[in-house]
C-alpha cells in the first residue's frame, strides 16, 4: 500500500479546504516533538515527506498526503507548543475540532505519545476531543529505542490505564521506534486493514 506511492496532497488551514471526502483517511495526532514527522516519514518510507514544522506560524495547518489513491493519510498539527500564541492555539483548536467531529471517511486516529513520557494532560485534551467526535484512536508510542526494556511494561501500563477512561480508546497499543524500525510494518498493517 505503502512503497513508492505516497505523496503530499495539500495544507488546510480552513475547513473549506478539505479535500473531497472521497476515500478513508487516518490521522495523526501528537504533542510537538513526539516524533511524528518521522513516524510517517517511516510508515510512507519517504524520507522528507512530512516535516518538522514546529514553528507556531505552521501550528494550524492540516496536511493531506494521498496512499495508493486509496487512502488520506492526515498530519494534525503538533500540540503542547508552550509559546505559542493563545490566538493561533484557538484557531487551530477550532480547526481540529471541527476537522474530527465532521469527517465522514474518518477511520481512525493516531495519538502519538513519547514512550519516554507516556501519556501527560495535553494528550488527555486530544483523547477528550476524539471521544467528544466519536473518532476511534490508537495510540502509538514513539522513540521505543530510547527506553529500556525493562521500563517499557511501566510505560504501556500507565498507556492503558489512561486509556482505560476514553470510550473511543481502541486498545491495542503499537509500541514504535522509527530509528530502528519496529513496529512500523505493524502500522501499516493496521492501516491496511481498516475498513
Ligand atoms: P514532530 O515534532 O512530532 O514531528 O517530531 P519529529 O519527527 O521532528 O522528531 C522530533 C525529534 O525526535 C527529532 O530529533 C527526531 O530525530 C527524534 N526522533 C523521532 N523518532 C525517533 C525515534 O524513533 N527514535 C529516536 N531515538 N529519536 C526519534
Amino acid at each position: 500500500l505503502f512503497a513508492g506511492t505516497t505523496d503530499f496532497l495539500k495544507g488546510v488551514v480552513a475547513m473549506n479546504g478539505l479535500p473531497d471526502p472521497d476515500r478513508m483517511e487516518v490521522c495523526f495526532a501528537g504533542r510537538s516533538n513526539v516524533g511524528k514527522s518521522t513516524l510517517i516519514n517511516a510508515l510512507t518510507g519517504r524520507k522528507g515527506l512530512a516535516r518538522a514544522s514546529n514553528t507556531p506560524g505552521r501550528t494550524q495547518e492540516i496536511n493531506f498526503f494521498t496512499v495508493a489513491e486509496s487512502h488520506y493519510l492526515v498530519d494534525l498539527p503538533g500540540y503542547g507548543y508552550a509559546n505559542a500564541p493563545l490566538a493561533v492555539v484557538e484557531k487551530w483548536q477550532r480547526l481540529l475540532k471541527n476537522y474530527l467531529s465532521g469527517r465522514a471517511t474518518l477511520r481512525r486516529a493516531f495519538v502519538l505519545i513519547d514512550a519516554r513520557h507516556g501519556v501527560k494532560d495535553v494528550d488527555e485534551e486530544i483523547m477528550k476531543l476524539l471521544d467528544r467526535a466519536a473518532v476511534t484512536f490508537q495510540c502509538v508510542l514513539t522513540k521505543a529505542d530510547k527506553v529500556k526494556l525493562q521500563d517499557r511494561e511501566k510505560v504501556l501500563d500507565q498507556t492503558r490505564k489512561a486509556l482505560s477512561k476514553h470510550p473511543a480508546a481502541y486498545p491495542e497499543l503499537v509500541l514504535t521506534s522509527s530509528e530502528k524500525g519496529d513496529g512500523i510494518e505493524t502500522l501499516r498493517s493496521i492501516i491496511y486493514g481498516l475498513e
